[in-house]
């Protein structure tokens, strides 16, 4: 009897402790936390009107993929390295700022052919733009500036977008290595040409009471225009950040307090104009 009762209370402890394991297992924070905090991070960024925000911002890293852009006078970096990793720091200083702010692109995924057909076949007709889009899509590892155009355009047609912002770094021959400096473009004859225009003077001031470097503004015509300001429906800006092929600029644009400043006068520009 005595070992009869000494065996059940034995049982009886073992049942309950893989009991408590169980529940402990369960409730453990310790696998619940990350797994929250990596899908709060990630409807944070995508999740698209489910609250109030000051507008839609369309970043696009320009080129990507299998195009690498512009290389630095010394090879030390391309044009795609700078202009995703100013992308990205832009998208997280506009969210905190309470915009909503998307990328075209992260530099690994580009968007399906058949949502860049479909955007081709809705592209409305303007009397400045003499092309058939639907031949702009090619299945390929290029995000072309005309599938970035076609992917704005979507965008927008889901939901306005309020300024689409195009990043890239500018390059000249070895012979004029001292060129340096930013510039802004946008389209003139664009149908949003005024508001984009006034952010590209908000934003000349912005970059003018931060740095000392030259910056360029242009109103390009339509044999001019960058065909991501050019045919893209929402106010469109292309902003090229400093020369590749220069030495003082090709410093600057790798180092993180050029990239802080100049995240700060983009989002201060934004801020300002809209
Ligand atoms: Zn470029």
């Amino acid at each position: 009897m005595k070992i009869l009762i000494c065996r059940s209370v034995l049982l009886l402890a073992v049942f309950t402790f893989i009991l408590s394991a169980c529940s402990n297992s369960l409730d453990s924070p310790q696998v619940q936390i990350p797994d929250t905090t990596l899908i709060w991070e990630t409807s944070a960024v995508t999740d698209k009107g489910s609250k109030a925000s000051k507008g839609r911002i369309l970043i696009d890293p320009g080129h990507g993929f299998d195009d690498p852009g512009c290389t630095a006078y010394d090879g030390s970096f391309t044009e795609a390295q700078i202009t995703e990793k100013m992308a990205v720091m832009l998208q997280q200083e506009l969210i905190s700022r309470g915009w909503e702010a998307e990328l075209t692109h992260d530099g690994k995924h580009m968007p399906d052919a058949a949502l860049l057909y479909a955007s081709a076949q809705q592209m409305p007709l303007r009397n400045d733009v003499n092309v058939n889009p639907q031949e702009w899509v090619c299945d390929n590892s290029v995000f072309s500036k005309y599938e970035r155009v076609l992917y704005a355009n979507a965008c927008n047609r889901e939901k306005p977008v309020t300024l689409f912002l195009s990043l890239h770094v500018n390059s000249i021959e070895t012979s004029a290595q001292t060129v340096r400096g930013f510039e802004i473009d946008y389209y003139k004859d664009h149908p949003n040409a005024a508001i984009a225009g006034s952010f590209c003077e908000i934003l000349k001031r912005a970059l003018n009471d931060t740095f000392d470097q030259k910056i360029r503004l242009f109103a390009d015509n339509a044999e001019e225009a960058f065909v991501v300001t050019k045919y893209t429906d929402m106010p469109s800006v292309l902003l090229e950040m400093g020369y590749a092929s220069n030495a003082k600029d090709a410093a600057l644009l790798i180092s993180s307090q050029f990239q802080m400043q100049l995240t700060q006068s983009i989002a201060d520009a934004i801020d300002n104009t809209f």
